[in-house]
């Protein structure tokens, strides 16, 4: 099955029931309704000359066209590039090169990003060139045409959204479903750039089959039906929201609801309350805002089932209270990476509790797992760290145009290369340690700063708090950690180190401690460790 096929069934078998809801914009959609506007786009696009294969980008933050988008593209067989909303001219020139990006759809400007300024910069003409497609830009040679959601924004050189959408009587039914039917499930569907949290993104190729199958088993881990209502405060650009989100949402006909174009913990916990919704997502940092909300005890999260936390290392302390406060109780953690469509292990709720808050739980359907040493590549005895590596339905096509990159990451046998850390136990469930590059290695000791982490996160006046290894003459690597304290709290160097001793090692007491209120940080809400140690380096000179 195609992503256009499943949600074509989705959409007849729950035509009445609420599909997609907009709350920042207003917009509400049943099934059947979001079936005719999805179609609607496809046929403007079909219009407009977009073929199967061509590379239609995205730029916005969430909002229902990024979701009209993204069937509409599967339903063409255009392959989807996710543009991160928070990319300037540099990232932008580079992600539009980089895919060969034809077809552009971007918002107008998001708080202090201005997207229709920045693409202008890289392309003055769209300023003078009226819409005569296809276009000629001297610095995109590849860009044929730049939709604007925003009309006001838009510049002389682009369409707008309502524009475009006046083409699509120019494309018959029969045309749209003649398309759809020539498309295979293992065709190229989407480029997604990964987050950048080590460095720069890398743009995964993926297929309908890699994105649509994960979709299907992270829902039916939640166990989710079409009784279910999402809320996905999480970016749709990133696989978080567009797969494990809006996929996962199709393939069992959840509605999906979004709060608001980028998160704040008071739309989201507004969301949950007023649509009743039974599932949100989030990575921890979010679950940590929405926690310490100071209205937090005035939202009435009772109709919250479950949900998934992932991303990065999600604190024992944060998922518990989870469970506990947001009556989430059927949360689950996923583990995975956009070079993996993402997930490849979920907790589900049949697991013990310990083993819920603890690991990332055990391999999803279908996948294979080892884990292997780092150095000589042999497998590494149960129990022990090694680095991950998976395999199945799920590994990406490749890296886009980046042979050498995805030779690098995908070894000849079919195994994904991870490059996080992890250890398994005697059943099977899977602990994250780490990534390789955030190991520290202190005077020949290897610490992984998540057990310190999980330790520092027990003292009640930290919030958050983060740990890096920093140059050092003596010891090559020592330990500073960053922390931000709860409202109201406080605690100073010598408190925190006091609170460590006698608790852990003497070797993973951090040497250095800097209090923060913000992390450097992607838009996904990862942070961003490499940016801290050359900060930190800086400073300590
Ligand atoms: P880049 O590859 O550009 O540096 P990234 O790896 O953060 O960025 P993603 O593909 O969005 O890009 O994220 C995948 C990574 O996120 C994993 O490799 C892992 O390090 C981390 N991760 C995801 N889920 C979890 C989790 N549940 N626990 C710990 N780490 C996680
Ligand atoms: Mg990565």
């Amino acid at each position: 099955q195609t992503i256009g096929d499943c949600f074509d069934d989705t959409a007849a078998r729950f035509a009445e029931r609420e599909a997609l809801i907009s709350r920042h914009q207003g917009l509400r959609y049943r099934w059947r309704e979001l079936r005719a506007e999805v179609d609607r786009v496809a046929r403007a696009l079909l219009a407009m000359g977009v073929l199967k294969g061509d590379r239609v980008g995205i730029w916005s933050p969430n909002c229902a066209e990024w979701a009209l988008t993204q069937f509409a593209t599967a339903k063409i067989g255009a392959v989807l590039v996710n543009i991160n909303p928070s990319y300037r001219t540099h990232e932008l020139d580079y992600a539009l090169k980089q895919s060969g990006t034809s077809t552009l759809i971007l918002q107008g400007e998001f708080k202090t990003s201005d997207y229709v300024g920045t693409l202008a910069e890289l392309a003055p003409e769209l300023k003078r060139s009226r819409t005569a497609a296809p276009l000629r830009l001297a610095g995109l040679p590849d860009l044929k045409r730049v939709i604007c959601l925003d009309a006001q924004r838009a510049l002389p050189g682009m369409l707008t959204w309502q524009r475009m959408l006046e083409r699509a009587d120019e494309v018959g039914a029969e045309e749209l479903a003649d398309v759809q039917a020539s498309l295979q499930f293992d065709d190229p569907i989407n480029i997604q750039y990964t987050s950048g949290t080590t460095g720069a993104p890398k743009g995964a190729t993926l297929s309908h089959h890699n994105i649509l199958n994960n979709g299907l088993f992270v829902a039916r881990a939640m166990k989710l039906s079409e009784q279910d209502r999402m809320v996905i405060p999480v970016p749709l650009y990133h696989c978080f929201g567009m797969v494990m989100g809006n996929l996962g949402c199709i393939t069992h006909g959840a509605t999906m609801i979004y709060p608001e174009a980028g998160f704040t913990p008071e739309s989201t916990l507004q969301a949950v309350a007023e649509e009743k919704a039974t599932a949100l997502y989030g990575v921890p940092t979010m679950f940590i805002a929405e926690l310490e909300h100071p209205d937090f005890a005035d939202y009435d999260l009772s109709t919250l089932r479950t949900g998934i936390m992932a991303g990065s290392i999600c604190p024992i302390e944060v998922m518990r209270k989870v469970i506990e406060r947001m009556h989430m109780q059927d949360v689950t953690i996923c583990y995975g990476m956009t070079e993996t469509s993402p997930v490849s292990f979920q907790t589900t709720t049949d697991a013990p509790l310990e083993k819920r808050v603890t690991t990332v739980g055990t391999i999803h359907p279908h996948l294979e797992v080892k884990l292997v040493s780092p150095d000589t590549g042999a497998l590494v005895p149960r129990g022990e760290t090694g680095e991950l590596c998976t395999r199945g339905y799920s590994v990406m096509l490749g890296y886009w145009n980046n042979e050498a990159a995805t030779a690098q990451a995908i070894d000849t046998a079919g195994w994904m290369h991870t490059g996080d850390l992890a250890t398994m136990d005697d059943e099977g469930y899977v602990t994250i340690v780490g990534r390789i590059k955030d190991m520290i290695i202190r005077g020949g000791e290897n610490v992984y700063p998540r057990e310190i982490e999980d330790f520092l996160y027990t003292h009640p006046a930290i919030s958050d708090v983060q740990i890096i290894g920093v140059p050092c003459d003596r010891y090559g690597e020592e330990i500073m950690a960053w922390v931000k304290l709860s409202e109201g709290e406080q605690l100073d160097e010598e408190g925190l180190k006091a609170f460590c001793k006698g608790r852990i090692a003497h070797y993973k007491i951090p040497r250095y401690v800097k209090f923060v209120d913000e992390f450097p940080m992607t838009v996904t809400g990862k942070i961003q460790k490499f940016k801290m140690r050359q900060q930190a380096s800086e400073e300590l000179g």
